[in-house]
């Protein structure tokens, strides 16, 4: 019998916010969590793995997915689609393994509205010049594609308020600490532990 169900967390940011470097290190060193892997229209970039990073399939393929009822949220990103496969997560919850997913504002209101208990985590940069300066330095993209991302993050910086927890990447060992915080702190929540278990580990040998 399982201690509890997992936790399904959702992390969104801003892009150049540090989400997905942040995401990484907390599967990384948190025993018990697991990054989902979305699937994805857009073309893989170098350095990434079909399978790990995200599932990389055509728009045929998205579209089929979308009528099967296979995606739990999807939306589309920068003219992409993104989704999260339903069995993949539950299948995860079901295991008592808690789950990063690092998705847009629009995922995330998506999964809020199926897992009510789901915890919803924002990061902000660490003022909007630094994001400004992190997106000129990052790949080189033109000036009208790095004037989209920003206004895009001030539209999806207005949302703040629909999450349940705000972290703000200024300090990267900092941020990790504080992400950390939460999933510690809300995998020890009553409401979320297994009462059966309870009984059958401490009350019944009691009695
Ligand atoms: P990128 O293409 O840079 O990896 O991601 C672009 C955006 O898509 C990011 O904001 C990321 O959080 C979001 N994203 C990635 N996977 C999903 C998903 O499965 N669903 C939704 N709604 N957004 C996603």
């Amino acid at each position: 019998m399982k201690q509890r169900k997992g936790n399904l967390f959702v992390v969104s940011a801003p892009s150049g916010a540090g989400k997905t470097t942040l995401c990484k290190r907390i599967c990384d060193t948190i025993s018990g969590v697991r990054h989902s892997v979305s699937y994805t229209t857009r073309k893989i970039r170098s350095g990434e793995i079909n399978g790990v990073h995200y599932m990389f399939v055509d728009e045929d393929e998205f579209r089929t997915m979308i009528a099967d009822g296979e995606f739990v949220e999807w939306a589309e990103v920068y003219g992409n689609f993104y989704g999260t496969s339903r069995s993949h997560i539950e299948g995860m919850i079901n295991e008592g393994i808690d789950v990063v997913m690092d998705i847009d504002v629009q995922g995330a209101k998506q999964i809020r509205r199926h897992f009510p208990d789901s915890v919803l985590i924002f990061i902000m940069p660490p003022s909007m010049m630094e994001l400004e300066k992190r997106l000129v330095d990052r790949r080189g993209d033109s000036a009208d594609v790095i004037d989209t991302r920003l206004k895009n993050a001030v539209e999806e910086i207005r949302e703040y308020k629909i999450y349940d927890y705000v972290i703000i990447n200024n300090v990267f060992e900092e941020a990790v600490e504080e992400l950390k915080a939460v999933i510690m702190g809300e995998r020890l929540k009553i409401t979320r532990i297994n009462h059966e278990w309870i009984e059958e580990k401490f009350l019944k040998e009691a009695q």
